[in-house]
């Protein structure tokens, strides 16, 4: 059995992530900026090579939900990004991307939300980036499959 792949659909799952990458980042840091301004506190927010960073002059990092907020507001722009595929009902290369951002959030509400301490001191940052790549490639390569003809004809 051969492996072939879509190359239009890989293509498309690599642009789309990566043009999406800066707007789910910042929907993630709004989440965390909401909060921290509905208690009165100031916020900063920047991006860099890193990813997205949000600091708020406020001892919030105690609360869960604080901390949890982000990851939901990205798992909803997920969310989101995979009701425009099932309203388009084609370009799977759409739920690929959707379903990545949607395994990068929900581990961040985890992570964030109930290892804070450990996630701020950035020892995971290596198994967040990790798990991002497994999931934007995985994604990528199940969507990208392309089934035998032969396998067409016999299945029905
Ligand atoms: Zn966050």
């Amino acid at each position: 059995m051969t492996l072939q792949l879509n190359r239009r659909v890989m293509q498309w799952t690599v642009v789309l992530y990566l043009a999406l990458m800066i707007p789910i980042t910042l929907l993630h840091e709004s989440g965390h900026v909401y909060v921290c301004a509905e208690n009165g506190y100031q916020y900063r927010v920047w991006i860099d090579v890193t990813g997205g960073h949000m600091q708020c002059f406020g001892r919030l990092e105690s609360i869960p939900a604080y901390n949890a907020i982000g990851g939901v507001f990205g798992l909803a722009g997920s969310g989101a990004i995979i009701a425009v595929w099932l309203a388009a009902k084609r370009h799977v290369a759409i739920l690929a991307v959707g379903l990545a951002f949607m395994v990068d959030q929900s581990a961040k509400i985890i992570l964030e939300g109930f290892f804070t301490r450990v996630y701020l001191s950035g020892s995971l940052d290596i198994f967040v980036t990790s798990l991002q790549l497994a999931s934007w490639f995985g994604f990528m390569l199940y969507f990208a499959r392309v089934k035998a003809p032969e396998a067409v004809s016999t299945s029905r």
